[in-house]
Order: structure tokens, then sequence, then C-alpha cells
């Protein structure tokens, strides 16, 4: 039957709350579908019907409600009347309804409610004579400032300000407590002001009065807020909203009465106690409106003792029956509790932690359920530092968000601006708190990554190497401000015609993006008192299949990923290990005499020099494996060899070129001028048109191949030195940017001529697993053809997902990829979540081959969406041994690895989520 047909079976627009076999939620609503649910289990709920998300769509489609509609209206009034002994418009008695919202999905606070209609002065009197006057009088007019505002648009500032006016006349604080006169005085006034306004009356039929809330409830799914969060939340624009009818129940009636929200588990702590609050003698809206400052739930037990021990015990069934925290919205009408609306407590990322392992502990929900009631991704949130929530909001509101880009590293933090890497050591120094902002990033900045207690750049992307140093640092990170510039000439960023100098406060929060103008507080994230993260993250290292690594690449990162539960280290970035300055220096040093050596083998002096360098840089390698794989104990280590393009250790040409500039105007000595000229015209050599395309990976140390050999010496050195303390230590060597089994195979042999070379030096055996990073399309095609040269595999989904799209990834996020987004061309950003299809179909025909070869071959991830739950489900499915990710989001993907094994059947899938055939697994 089409939606257009109004010739609909009788029931079909219209339900009661006590129907035995109504509708889902589809087109009852959360609301409804609640409200029917309840009182079919015999919870007190005020009796009432509800009209379907159905009739809305054809209000909104035709701009009339179905005729057929209101006859069942008609009727569901009548049996409404009989359930609650009351005559609508009439009698000594009378029923008042409430017209309230609620769609399918949660969409809290975003549509209209109309509260006590069908009152008007026949029925206020009676009202008046069973309630009392200043009853009547109060109802009235709540009645009519709804009304106004919500069926007739009109503006609440004359009627605030007459309210203003009367409580001040009247010596009172609460419009409430007017006395009659005042009171009634005021509601006319309001009824003449709202005719004026609306240039209609508010009507004096009940039965009009109901007709209007219905349709101008279903008009709320268009308005402004409603359609802005929709599209924040991805909700579909046309399911439209129910509107249930229900029969009012006074929060106001008399000192006996109050109207409150409870949670039935703290939300911000999760701990098992009632929290909530309550404010007497008012209606539904005012707790949440702020109206006056309601009270903690708590002091109900001494004010209404027999009200709130019935409360607390019927929202303890319904908890248990939802299996989950509620939140709950009541009214007490002369010490009668009624519940108005239940739904999912939305809860802090800790609360959510603790009410799991609580619920189970309680027996409520299985070990299984509980680790899949936590969001993975929420678990992040709970190990890192934040941005009051708060404060946030207020500076939201307050005009202070400056620009919001893309959230890199998450974590909050506030601190004054320095404008390049030395400034911010040398204000950190100063003992302050530094955010670093820069244009974007590289190698030459880390010492200022290091000294500053966050990053934010204008350019680049969450999965840009700068990025992932401040992932892997632990700091705050925001990237792809692009509405900022930033000048350091100036000593300034400029954003939006705001002007921000350097010494300035800003505050950024790494999860969302935001950027906000001075100071905000932040809340330190205590890691060893998180006893309820621990047993819950136990549970999901039982229930797991994927191994979970670390990339980890410094002592301090390798201490948080054994703090954090890694079962290893499945990359560790070596490059990463020369940003320091004094090293960077070394490695500068490397480059020029590498290259020089390239052309030049016959010139002695710089050969003793380029392998000078190299013992240099070998002897600190050394000790810092040696560390690394001192804290791993016997767990697996994947050292991948040098990988980024030498120039990002190298000075940018400009600055290079402004510098020389300089030193020539001060007349600087012949050697700083040299010295400068040398690097600027290795600089000019090594310069690409795509670095991330170029000398890069095994490409370098197919070129050099004594930066790799010295790296194999150095990985030997720190062998010997642990297992000389007694350690079993388990390094593996992996080779990135691979995209020719030809490639593996040269750098294998390189890599094996310093191993025996190593070995002929006397010293112990060390023949270490030599594996392949599958980063290029072309690799990912021919992983069969790798299985001969290469003992393991890992999937490096940052480059593989780049190649695939062609996307750059220091500059797609930042620049079109974010209008992609918002205009739906891609559903996802895919350089963090894995585009399953495309990337994913690699990944799955590079393990179908490996498998169809039969060897014995351990396959991981360690691109950054090892740590992402929705991709750890596709590689759970895929079939991978082990996903890798920085530190922090290690228990992230813990969780994330358990809930894939649970939700995951034993078939494998293909890409688009079909089942296919089981496949070997290596
Ligand atoms: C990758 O490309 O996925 C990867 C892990 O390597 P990197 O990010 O260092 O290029
Ligand atoms: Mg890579």
């Amino acid at each position: 039957m089409s939606e257009d047909d109004t010739r609909q079976t009788p029931r079909s627009w219209v339900y009661s709350f006590s129907e035995p076999n109504g509708p889902g939620r589809e087109l009852l609503g959360g609301k409804g579908a609640e409200l029917a649910n309840l009182t079919r289990l015999g919870f007190p709920i005020p009796p009432g019907f509800t009209i379907t998300t159905k009739a809305c769509r054809h209000y909104l489609r035709h701009g009339e409600s179905p005729a057929a509609m209101w006859d069942q209206v008609s009727e569901a009034m009548t049996a409404l009347e009989q359930q609650a002994g009351r005559a609508y418009g009439g009698g000594p008695k009378p029923l008042l309804v409430s017209v309230r919202s609620g769609a399918a999905a949660s969409m809290p606070g975003m549509m209209d409610t109309v509260l006590n209609v069908g009152i008007n002065d026949d029925v206020a009197e009676h009202l008046a004579s069973s309630y009392g006057e200043s009853f009547a009088l109060d109802v009235h007019r709540r009645f009519v400032e709804m009304y106004a505002e919500v069926v007739l648009g009109v503006s609440t500032d004359p009627i605030e300000a007459a309210k203003a006016d009367a409580r001040a006349a009247g010596g009172v604080s609460r419009i409430e407590e007017l006395d009659p006169p005042e009171a009634r005085e005021l509601l006319a006034h309001m009824i003449a002001l709202v005719e004026d306004e609306a240039l209609q009356p508010v009507p004096f039929d009940p039965g009009e009065q109901l007709r209007s809330a219905i349709e101008a409830v279903f008009r709320s799914w268009m308005s402004r807020r409603a359609i802005d969060y929709r599209s924040h939340h991805g909700i579909g624009a046309d399911l439209g909203t129910a509107a249930s009818v229900m029969a009012m129940v006074y929060g106001n009636a008399d000192r006996d009465s109050c109207s409150g929200v409870l949670f039935t588990r703290d939300p911000a702590t999760g701990e098992r106690r009632i929290f909530g609050e309550y404010l007497a003698r008012s209606q539904g809206e005012d707790v949440v409106a702020g109206i006056a400052t309601p009270q903690p739930l708590e002091a109900m037990a001494e004010s209404l003792p027999e009200a709130y021990s019935e409360l607390v015990e019927v929202a303890e069934r319904i908890e248990a029956h939802y299996e989950d925290p509620q939140d709950i919205e009541f009214t007490v009408e002369g010490r009668r509790p009624y519940i108005l609306q239940t739904r999912t407590a939305k809860r802090s990322a800790r609360a959510a932690v603790r009410v799991a392992v609580e619920m189970c502990d309680e027996g409520i929900l299985t070990s299984d359920r509980a680790l899949l009631s936590v969001p993975a991704d929420r678990v992040y949130q709970i190990l890192l530092p934040r941005l009051d929530e708060g404060e946030a909001a207020l500076a939201r509101n307050g005009g202070r968000l400056l620009t919001t880009g893309l959230g890199a590293s998450p974590g909050g933090v506030t601190g004054v601006v320095a404008l390049t890497a030395d400034r911010a050591v040398e204000m950190a120094a100063a003992g302050r708190r530094v955010l670093l902002v820069r244009p974007e990033t590289s190698a030459e900045d880390v010492h200022g990554f290091i000294a500053a207690a966050g990053v934010l750049t204008a350019r680049g992307g969450a999965t840009s190497h700068a990025a992932v140093v401040a992932r892997g640092l632990g700091k705050p990170c925001v990237v792809g401000t692009e509405a900022i510039q930033v000048r350091p000439d100036l000593g300034r960023i400029t954003c939006d015609g705001r002007s921000i100098e350097e010494g300035q406060d800003l505050s950024i929060d790494g999860a969302s993006g935001e950027v906000f103008l001075g100071a905000l507080a932040t809340v330190e994230a205590r890691v060893d008192e998180e006893r309820h993260l621990r047993r819950l993250l136990a549970w999901a290292d039982q229930r797991r299949r994927l191994g979970v690594r670390a990339n980890a690449d410094t002592e301090a990162e390798v201490a948080l990923a054994r703090e954090f539960g890694a079962d290893g280290v499945g990359l560790c970035r070596t490059e990463h290990m020369f940003f320091e300055p004094e090293r960077l220096d070394l490695v500068r040093q490397m480059i020029l005499t590498a290259n020089a050596f390239a052309r030049w083998p016959q010139d002695e002096l710089n050969a003793w020099r380029y392998r000078n360098v190299l013992d240099r840089l070998q002897a600190i390698q050394a000790g810092d494996f040696e560390k690394i794989l001192t804290a791993m104990g016997d767990m697996p280590v994947v050292i991948r060899l040098l990988d980024p393009p030498l120039h990002e250790f190298l000075p940018s040409h400009d600055e290079l070129l402004e510098e020389l500039h300089a030193l020539r105007v001060r007349r600087a000595t012949r050697r700083e001028i040299v010295d400068r000229e040398d690097l600027l015209a290795a600089v000019e050599e090594m310069r690409e048109a795509n670095p991330m395309l170029g000398l890069r990976g095994c490409r370098l140390g197919i070129l050099h191949p004594d930066i790799f050999k010295m790296q194999v010496r150095a990985l030997a050195d720190a062998v010997r030195a642990v297992r000389t303390a007694g350690l079993s230590p388990r390094p593996e060597i992996m080779v990135p940017l691979v995209s020719d089994p030809s490639e593996m195979i040269a750098v294998r042999r390189i890599l094996e001529e310093a191993l025996d070379a190593a070995a002929e030096a006397g010293e112990e055996p060390f023949a270490p697993r030599i594996g392949a990073m599958i980063e290029t399309p072309r690799a990912a095609l021919l992983a069969d053809r790798f299985t001969e040269s290469a003992e393991f595999f890992s999937f490096g989904t940052n480059d593989l997902t780049q190649l695939a799209f062609g996307f750059s990834r220091d500059d797609a996020e930042g620049k079109f990829l974010v209008r992609y987004l918002q205009d739906g061309v891609l559903k996802s950003d895919p350089f963090q979540t894995i585009d399953r299809r495309g990337v994913g179909g690699l990944i799955l025909a590079g393990l179908d081959a490996v498998r169809r070869t039969g060897r014995d071959v351990e396959t991981g991830v360690c691109g950054e969406h090892g740590g992402d739950p929705a991709s750890v489900e596709f590689f759970e499915s895929a079939g991978v041994d082990y996903v890798s990710c920085s530190p922090y989001r290690v228990p992230v993907a813990r969780l994330a690895a358990a809930q894939a094994a649970i939700r995951t059947p034993a078939n494998r899938t293909s890409p688009d989520g079909s089942p296919q055939q089981p496949a070997g697994q290596s």
C-alpha cells in the first residue's frame, strides 16, 4: 500500500499506548514505542496514544494530515477520556493533554512539544475548583506561552519581558508565586500580546488546539535545529516524527508535586546510584530549561519520601528491563510518580566502561555483551587529558571557537602560541606550556614537538608524518586548519580577520579539531586508577584472535606500549630516532657524504667522512635498539629500515636561500657561507616534485646500501648487548615500500651481507626474520611472489591508501577531502577508516595470493587504520594475524579486536561484507 493512500485500515495512523501489538519505533518514534512498551509492562505511565511518523510524512508532503487520521485521533481521545476518567474540554475534572514529538532516532530537544493542551477560560474555571485558582492560572499561562511559541511562531521576547515586569511588580522570583489577581492580569496581557504578534488569537476550542498542536509537532521535524542535527548525525531527512498525545499529570499541582529527570547510574562516573534533579511545583520543561535551580534528587527522599522510594524502585526496574542505564523524565503529582519518558542514558567514556564491567558483575550482562556495550573508540578519551567539556561549551557559545581543522591526535591542551620550533623550546624552557603553531611541519620541527604540549598546523592531513609523530608522542595535534595563516615573520597568526600574537593563549581539542581562543581548563587522565578499564581489557584479551602491537620508536613509546598492553612492537620507524637536533645534524652529514660517495667513490676524504658518520649513527641507533628490545623482553619487535624521503631531514629550500642571504648581508665568515652553500646545493640536487613517490624506502637502501647495512649492524650490536643481559630479544627487520619482488631480493642480499659480516666478526649467530611492508598496490597484487624473499608481511595502509586512491596523504585531508565528506562524495575518510572495497580489496587479494602459495607467512597491518575500530573489524574478517597502532590506540584496538571476534562469523567476508569461501589462514 502506498504512503499516499489515505484510505488506510482503521488503525493505521494512531496507536494507543496500551495497544497489545503496536508497531515498532519506525512508526511510533523512540518515545512512543518506549511509552507503549512500559505501559504494557505495567509501569506508571499516564494514558495516551501515538500518531505515527507516517502521518507526519503525509502532512509534510501534502501540507495536511490525512482525514482518516483525524477520525482515529477523535476515537483515541474518547478512549483516553475513559481511561483517565476525565473529559477533554469540560467537566468538573477536565482532561488536558501534552503533545510530544519523538523520532525513531534520538534527537534530544531538537523538536517541539506543547503541554496543557485543551485549556480555555471555562476549562480553567473547572480546574480551579478542583486544584485551586493559582494552579489553574499557572497552567493556562504555560499553555498560552507554549502554544504561542510552538504553534503560532511568536517571538518569545515580548512574553519574557512581560513576565519579568510581572515578577518585579509582584516582588517574586518565580512566576508561579504571583498572587491570583496579578497572575490573571499577566495572563490577559499575554493573550493580547500573542494576538497582536500572531495576528490571530489563541484558539478557544480545545479540539482546534489539539489539531494545531499535533501539526505543529509534525512541522518541527523541519525546524532549522532539527535539520542541522540530522545532517550532523547522518539521520535520514525523510523519516518524520511521531506525535504522542498523553494525559497531563501536574508537577505543579501542589506542594506534593514536582517534575524532574533522573539517570539510573551516574552518567559521568558510571557509579551505580540514582542521580538526578527535580524542581518542586514545576512542569516538565522547567528543569531542563533552567527556569530555577533544581534540587538534587536525594533531597526528595526528605520532602516526598514515599514518592522517592517508589520512583527509585520503578527506575531500577526500568533499567533491569532494558539492561542498560536509562535517562528518565518523571512527574510526581500529589505524591504519585509517573514516568513520562525513558531513553538510553548518554554517558561519558569512563562511565560506559564502569557500567559495562559492573553490569557484568551484577549478572545482567554476559562478558561478550559488556565488551560490545562500550564503543571502542571512546576508550581512547579515557587515557588522555582533555578540555573541560563545560568550558569548551561556554567558549563555543561565547564566540571563542576560532576555527576547526582535523583532529589528528586527540587530547585537549591549552598553551601559549609559539611560531617556530626554536621559540617553542625557548618558551618551554622558560616554564611555559606551549602550543606550537606552524604552517606545516617537517622533521626540522620535531624538537619543537617535544618541547610543546600540543601542535597546530595550517596544512597537512591526519596521516602526514607530522601527525603520526604527534600521535606517537601522545601530543594533542590539530592539522589542516586552512583558515589560519601562520606568519612567523610577523610574529602572529591570523584567522578570519582575527589576529593572535605569539605568546597569547590558544586551546586545541585534538579529537574534534576545534581551536579556541584563550585558555581552557583541562582534565587529566589517571591511567593507574582505571581499574574498570583494565578489567574490561583483560576480558577483551581473552576474546580476541587478532594480535595487537604498537607502533613505537622510542623508549618512552615502548614503555607506553607495554603499559597499554601491546603484544609487541609492530612498527619501529627508525627515522624517528633521528629527529632530535644533535642527531639530525649527523643525518644531514650522512646524506651529504652519501650523495658525494655515490658520485665520487674514489674521493677518500669523503669516503672516510661517510664511514665515520655512519659509525656514529650506528652507535646511537644500537643504543636505542638496545633500550627498546630490553623493554619488550621476548615480545616481537619489528624494526623498519629507514623510510622517508631524505629531503625531510634537510632544511627547506626557501629557508636556506633566506638564511644565505642573511649571512651574506651580515658578512658572515667564508666557512659559514660555504657550509650553507653546500647544503643548498645538496637540497637542490635532492629536490623532487613528488617526494612521497621519490627516493624513499627500499629505494634508498638499494641506492645507498651502506645506510641499511649500518642499521643491521646497529641491531646486531643491540641484540648482543641484550642477550648478554640474559634476555631473548625477538627483533625482525622490515623493508619499506617495495613494489617489485626484485627490490626485496636486492635488499635482502644487502642485509644478509651485513649479517654475514657480523657473523664472520665472531659474533653469536643472529638471523632475524626479514619481512616486506606491503604499501604499494603492485606489491599487494604480487604478494605471492614476495613470499620467496620475505618471511612476513605488514600492510602499510597509510601509503597503500595514498597510492590506491592517488590522494596525497599530506594534502588531501586538509584540502578536497573535507568537501568530499561534506558533499557525501565519500562516506568516510579513507585515511582513518579503511576503504573496504578498494584498499581492502587489495589487502584481500594480497592475503589470498599468499595463502595460495601454501607458505606459512605471518601478516599484519601497521598503518593508522590498525587503531580504528571499523577497520579492525575488517582486518579480523580478512584474517590478518595482528594490527599495530600508536601506543595510545592499543587499548582501543584490543577492545575493537574482541568486538570484531564476537561479531565476525567464522566465515571471512569479502570487502562489501558478504560471506566468502573460508580461506585457510596463514
Ligand atoms: C604506512 O604507510 O602505512 C606506514 C605504516 O608507514 P609510514 O606511515 O611510516 O609511511
Ligand atoms: Mg609507509
